[in-house]
């Protein structure tokens, strides 16, 4: 019987600090330890992460993804 490997998750997923998921329409954040993955505001799928570049939300406030500069705004 083959062996499960169980994949790791990379590092930067993996306990480094609280992040956020974010509203790109509201601005509505919430941690990302709560089971939140549409606003209930507007019912927008939250960001937990850059979709440019992946780059976890680490502030409620953001605005732009801090590494890349990518406005996490709806279009
Ligand atoms: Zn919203
Ligand atoms: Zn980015």
């Amino acid at each position: 019987m083959p062996r499960l490997i169980r994949r790791v998750s990379p590092p930067e997923d993996s306990g480094r600090g609280p992040y956020y998921r974010l509203c790109p329409r509201c601005f509505r954040a919430v941690p990302g330890s709560t089971a939140e993955r549409y606003c209930i505001n507007d019912g927008t799928r939250l960001l937990d992460r850059c979709p440019c570049c992946g780059t976890r939300i680490t502030s409620p406030y953001s605005r732009y993804c801090s590494g890349c500069g990518h406005p996490y705004a709806q279009a």
